[in-house]
């Protein structure tokens, strides 16, 4: 048995998605060629459930073209797992709601890139996309699902983000902000957030924190945003970033049974197999297949983070990010404290940091965050 917990697998089911989105990580589109068919989705269920695993998100591409969804996802809940999708939220029946709703979801998370139609459909590569998604998060809401706009932010949409704040607060909608890689074949690197973006985004979610109650705009920023800040609150929900979790507590699936350290380190040299040959648990039990997220030492990063103070307790930020970014893991690019480090050099601008690192006062909402985000509402 490995002493890890496996806490959540984050699932592809399908690759085909009827929307094109610029910074789809996979490049969704078309449906791998070996997809899992039904009976061996279900078996990945059980499969999941032997390895411990405690939550499943199902995403695509977009989860709900497969037509077995429903089955897929009933199996999850009755083997006791805890279930959360995320949808683009274009592709839904009437009675749909009611039937999503008897699955006891934890969260059901919808992308939204921009408070303007037009912004948001430039993203996503299909005209009339927006009504549909907001369309299908009014319903949503209506029958009592616990909602969560997911955004993600490059160039194109940074400048909307106030709006959309307006737009969500006192909707009962969960906000999860997340900043744009270019893994993608569609996304262009110069719509990548450069550093003072990225630290802008932070400071405005910390903003939105101090200002609104959680029950107005509950908001977090997604594992890419952070880490160990001197001025700002972690953007959480856990109060204090734990390091990259993949391999660790998390997995990605592909949609043919790839099981990766994370769905968004979408790059075979880290596949540890491949879920049809060899069982999830076996996958999982043998730190062997997790050497690079299980066993590292600080000698083994890059320039970004080998001579960081906090590198234990962080263990180099988003290992996505910073793979996308510099080609090695634990090496994260984007950095509140490294950004702020660079700011503040010299030993008056040493000492500034210093002083601001032990007045930071923490959020007193993150109780009450947590509980929203996880599904508690
Ligand atoms: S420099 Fe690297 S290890 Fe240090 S806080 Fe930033 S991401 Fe984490
Ligand atoms: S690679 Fe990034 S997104 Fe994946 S588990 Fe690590 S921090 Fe989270």
């Amino acid at each position: 048995m490995s002493k890890y917990l496996l806490e959540c697998a984050v699932w592809e089911i399908t690759l085909k998605c009827n929307l094109s989105c610029l910074h789809c990580g996979s490049s969704a589109g078309e449906k791998r060629k070996t997809e899992l068919d039904t009976s061996q989705a279900l078996k990945i269920c059980s499969d999941l459930k032997d390895a411990g695993c405690l939550s499943v998100a199902l995403m695509g591409g977009e989860p709900f073209l497969r037509a077995d969804f429903w089955d897929i996802a009933a199996r999850i809940r009755e083997l006791g797992m805890d279930l959360s999708v995320i949808t683009n939220g274009t592709i839904f029946k009437e009675d749909f709601f009611e039937k999503l709703k008897s699955l006891s979801p934890r969260a059901v998370a919808v992308s939204i890139d921009g408070a303007k139609k037009e912004t948001h459909e430039r993203i996503r590569g299909v005209n009339g996309c927006y009504e549909k998604s907001w369309k299908f998060i009014n319903f949503a809401l209506r029958a009592g699902l616990p909602v969560s706009v997911i955004t993600t932010v490059s160039k194109l949409n940074i400048g909307e983000l106030k709006e959309m704040s307006e737009q969500l607060m006192d909707k009962k909608i969960a906000w999860q902000i997340q900043t744009a890689g270019s893994e993608g074949e569609r996304f262009s690197k110069e719509y990548l957030l450069d550093r003072e973006e990225f630290y802008g985004v932070g400071v405005f979610i910390d903003w939105l924190r101090k200002t609104y109650s959680p029950y107005r705009l509950p908001v977090i920023g997604a594992h890419d945003l952070g880490y160990y800040s001197f001025f700002l609150n972690d953007l959480s929900i856990y109060g204090q970033w734990p390091g990259c979790q993949a391999g660790r507590s998390v997995i990605g699936i592909r949609s043919n049974g790839d099981i990766l350290p994370c769905l968004s380190i979408n790059d075979d040299r880290f596949a540890a197999g491949n879920a049809l040959k060899t069982s999830i648990s076996e996958l999982w039990n043998n730190d062997r297949f997790w050497e690079a997220f299980r066993n590292f030492k600080k000698n083994d990063t890059g320039e970004n983070c080998s001579s960081c103070d906090k590198f234990e307790e962080c263990m180099g930020g988003c290992c996505e990010m910073s793979l996308m970014k510099t080609g090695k893991i634990r090496n994260d690019f984007y950095c509140f404290r490294s950004i702020e480090k660079e700011n503040f050099s010299g030993f008056f601008g040493r000492l500034r940091l210093k002083l601001a690192e032990k007045k930071k006062s923490g959020f007193s909402g993150l109780p009450a965050l947590r509980d929203i985000f996880l599904g508690k509402r």
